[in-house]
């Protein structure tokens, strides 16, 4: 077994290999970008070498920076984790002619499966089933449109060079064909820059069905198979092992064709071969055809380790130290089902858009496996793939692994960004998924029903209102309140462009009745733990000037300030008060320097909640009266502007 590695990835998949090398007590080495300087996987190493810019064209895309990293500091082999050089034949060519391991298959065997049309046609001769269609070298339009005419639509072009599902085009008719490849093409070229694509005939109601190969060079097993079809516009979104419906037969003869594809090219490590499955009949021993293999590990993996006991990343440090496969294949078995869900920083409602954040705080339930490359107080940078973890579980049947999935997600507790639990949490309550009724299209179809927003109950409203006031907190504050006559707060909440006034009365330490809108709603705790009308409270976390109630995958709230609105519209508008007692928590105004109005020009920390104070008008700041760390009275002037010669 190697003494070092070298890790050239980042996030979750650099954090899990890093946790199975120290498992085998294998040393590693972390690289990091500029923008992940302060990041776990860093944290997690046993040395880091920055590799440079935030990009992943100035970083992780840096063969010849990161072997040289590697040489540094004595790694003796690379494990690339997955995307980024995971799948870069001329990498893996120049880690061994750096005299290191490359901790995956031969560069030939990634050569071999890198096109997806040389890969279709050495599968064909190898005897492996490929879908119908044309993968041969003539690229000119009319050809294809005449080949597409042939195999009948709808058809499927895809850039040979393709992976994310880009470069790929549905093509229902004839007249359709020739936009759709020009666009195709496009895209191909932006993305892979490689224009060249191929024909496949598209399977009805597909399901994709892939199968975990493990090769040593010489022979390979396979860690049957897991089900992808869970799809948004090609990526996945839930996995799950085994594939619903699997018959022993089927598996057999999918296992048996996916280890063919592997031991045809010699493969060493860990790989997928993919399949496109025709689901419209239930699944059937000639309803298969091969798609493209994944030669590294993949995202998904972990269902597979949750169902066969096997440790994937260890295996690949074994094989590459020198191993033979470590168990063989009749002694691999299928213990219960597990899924696997993606959990990301995403607007849903906004079209799935990628979101970026600092993760004021996070949180994984005890009963699931929780796969994350952050920790609360990270970022999720604009740089790279906005995975905030993958929640994975497991149960002795499917729908126990299932309804463990669904309380996992309800669980999970982000702030700071928005996510997509909310949409995992839909998807595992859809009744046809839960009765394995899964195709590539299931998402798509009912998309409407998965991202409507669920309506925000008062009780929320008045959880996130008395926690954002702090009323919560000084009610066991002894020191807090004294006076214990009923003391009224009222607290404006923001989301999106709606906000709501919400009116608290605290009738005790422990008694609090909130007005939203018309509903009155009862805060009451009793034995340390506060009830909501009666119902154990939902966590809350209070961050800066948003709150979030984690019940129903989290819903956040804007503090809204009306003391920062006070702040700034009062006075002469030369001076920055403070507008209540409290601690000067950061002072960014400097004296001499030009500031707009709405600049923020210092946080003041009272009510344990953050006030930004602004500038009331464009000017100049003639003195800063404060400094981080004073406490200030209410109406402490702390910094002032230069008179302002235009204003009369
Ligand atoms: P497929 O390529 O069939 O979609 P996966 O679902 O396993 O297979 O997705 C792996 C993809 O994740 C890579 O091809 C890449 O686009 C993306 N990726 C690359 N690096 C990272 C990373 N560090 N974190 C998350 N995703 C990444
Ligand atoms: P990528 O490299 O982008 O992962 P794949 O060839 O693996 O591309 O295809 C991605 C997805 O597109 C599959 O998981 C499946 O949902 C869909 N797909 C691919 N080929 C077909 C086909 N012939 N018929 C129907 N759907 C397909
Ligand atoms: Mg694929």
């Amino acid at each position: 077994m190697f003494d070092k590695i070298l890790i050239a990835n980042r996030g979750e998949i650099a954090c899990r290999v890093m946790e199975t090398a120290r498992k085998l007590g294998v040393k590693t080495v972390a690289v990091y970008s500029d923008a992940d300087a302060a990041t776990k996987h860093v944290a997690c190493a046993d040395e880091a070498v920055h590799i440079g810019g935030s990009t992943p064209a100035e970083s992780y895309l840096k063969g010849d920076v990161i072997i040289q990293a590697a040489q540094q500091t004595g790694a003796q082999a690379i494990h690339p984790g997955y995307g980024f050089l995971s799948e870069n034949p001329e990498f893996v060519d120049a880690v061994e002619a750096a005299g290191l391991v490359f901790i995956g298959p031969s560069a030939d065997a990634i050569r071999a499966m890198g096109l997806k049309d040389a890969a279709k046609a050495l599968m064909h001769e190898a005897g492996v089933p490929v879908v119908p269609g044309y993968h041969g070298p003539n690229q000119d339009a009319a050809f294809l449109r005449q080949k597409a005419d042939e195999i009948g639509y709808p058809v499927l072009i895809k850039a040979v060079a393709g992976g994310g599902g880009k470069g790929m085009r549905l093509v229902e008719a004839s007249e359709e064909f020739s936009d759709a490849l020009a666009s195709a093409q496009n895209e191909a070229t932006t993305a892979f820059g490689n224009a060249d694509v191929l024909i496949e005939k598209y399977i009805q109601q597909p399901r994709h069905i892939e199968v975990q190969v493990f090769g040593d060079g010489k022979s390979a097993v396979h860690l049957f198979e897991r089900d992808c079809s869970l799809q948004r516009r090609h990526q996945k979104v839930i996995e799950e092992a085994p594939a619903p419906d699997m018959t022993e037969e089927i598996r057999a003869v999918m296992g048996q064709a996916a280890v063919r594809a592997a031991e045809t090219i010699g493969y060493k490590g860990a790989g997928t071969v993919e399949f496109i499955v025709d689901g419209s009949d239930g699944l059937r021993p000639d309803g298969f055809w091969f798609m493209e293999m994944n030669t590294r590990l993949q995202v998904e993996h972990p269902v597979t380790e949750a169902i066969t006991g096997v440790d994937l990343v260890e295996w690949q440090l074994r094989v590459a130290a020198g191993d033979s496969i470590p168990i063989a294949q009749d002694a691999l078995t299928i213990t219960g089902h597990s899924f696997e869900a993606r959990l990301y920083a995403e607007d849903v409602p906004k079209g799935f858009l990628p979101a970026t954040g600092q993760l004021s705080h996070l949180q994984f339930p005890d009963d699931c496996r929780a796969d994350s490359g952050v920790r609360a107080g990270d970022v999720i940078s604009p740089f790279y793939d906005p995975m905030i973890a993958k929640v994975i579980t497991h149960g002795a049947t499917r729908s126990i692994a299932l309804s463990r999935l669904k309380k996992a997600l309800q669980g999970c507790q982000v702030a700071g960004t928005v996510t997509n639990l909310g949409f995992l949490g839909a998807l595992c309550a859809h009744q046809g998924f839960a009765k394995g009724e899964v195709d590539t299209g299931l998402i798509a179809r009912d998309l409407e029903d998965l991202v409507a927003l669920a309506e925000i109950k008062p009780a929320t409203v008045a959880l996130a209102a008395a926690a954002a006031s702090g009323v919560m907190d000084s009610a066991h504050d002894e020191s807090g309140f004294t006076l214990w006559a009923p003391l009224d707060h009222t607290v404006h909440l923001r989301q999106d462009e709606n906000v709501q006034q919400v009116k608290l009365r605290v009738l005790s330490k422990t008694l609090i009745e909130v007005l939203v809108g018309e509903v009155a709603v009862t805060l009451e705790k009793g034995r340390e733990v506060w009830r909501v009308d009666g119902q154990p409270a939902p966590g809350v976390f209070v961050g800066g000037s948003s709150v979030t109630v984690f019940d129903n995958y989290g819903v956040s709230f804007e503090i809204v300030d009306l003391l920062d609105q006070a702040a700034s519209a009062g006075g002469d508008g030369n001076l920055i008060e403070a507008p209540m007692p409290g601690l000067v928590k950061a002072v960014f105004a400097k004296a001499g320097q030009k500031v707009k109005a709405g600049d923020r020009l210092a946080i003041l920390e009272a009510m344990k909640m953050e006030h930004a104070l602004l500038a009331a008008r464009d000017g100049v700041v003639a003195e800063v009266l404060s400094q981080a760390g004073d406490q200030v009275e209410a109406g402490a002037a702390l910094i002032c502007l230069e008179n302002d010669e235009s204003a009369q």
